[in-house]
């Protein structure tokens, strides 16, 4: 048996026996909360194993692309600040890249949420105002040009 099963055996399992021990195993609503339970874990289960695609040329186009409006959003920082030099942050890179979002100052659940995201679930990082921003796939998976996650410029 594989590890999703034992995970939904068991969330079954206890859930019957404490049925049983608080004495309405035989009751419709048991049963509910049982079948509730049971396709709950399900979920969750599957949450665990979704995984990130895995690496192709048009992803890693997105990426690339990804990272270009991240260091785009990175000179409208520094334009902003007056100046390109040093480390910046998500906020100011954010905030230059929708400058209609009112709600990013300051509020990390929406900056999360704006931020891009690599189609592969790799992590970004900025650098500094004058490094390229990476991303953590980088050029891991293959030489070949197209599956690199990096810029060189934009
Ligand atoms: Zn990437």
């Amino acid at each position: 048996m594989n590890k999703k099963g034992i995970i939904i055996v068991s969330a079954v399992v206890l859930v019957v026996v404490g049925a049983f021990v608080l004495g309405f195993a035989d009751s419709e609503s048991a049963i509910g909360k049982i079948r509730y339970i049971f396709f709950a874990a399900k979920g969750e289960v599957a949450n665990l194993g979704a995984k990130a695609p895995s690496n192709t040329p048009q992803l890693a186009a997105q990426c690339k692309e990804n990272l270009k409006r991240i260091q785009r959003g990175k000179v409208g920082a520094g334009e902003k600040r007056g100046n390109n030099i040093g480390g910046v942050t998500w906020e100011e890179v954010c905030t230059a890249m929708f400058p209609t979002e009112v709600q990013l100052k300051s509020n990390p659940a929406r900056l999360e949420q704006m931020k891009p995201k690599c189609p592969c679930g790799g992590t970004y990082q900025l650098g500094t105002m004058q490094e390229m921003p990476k991303c953590s796939i980088g050029a891991t998976q293959g030489s070949s040009s197209e599956l690199t996650h990096a810029i060189a410029g934009i």
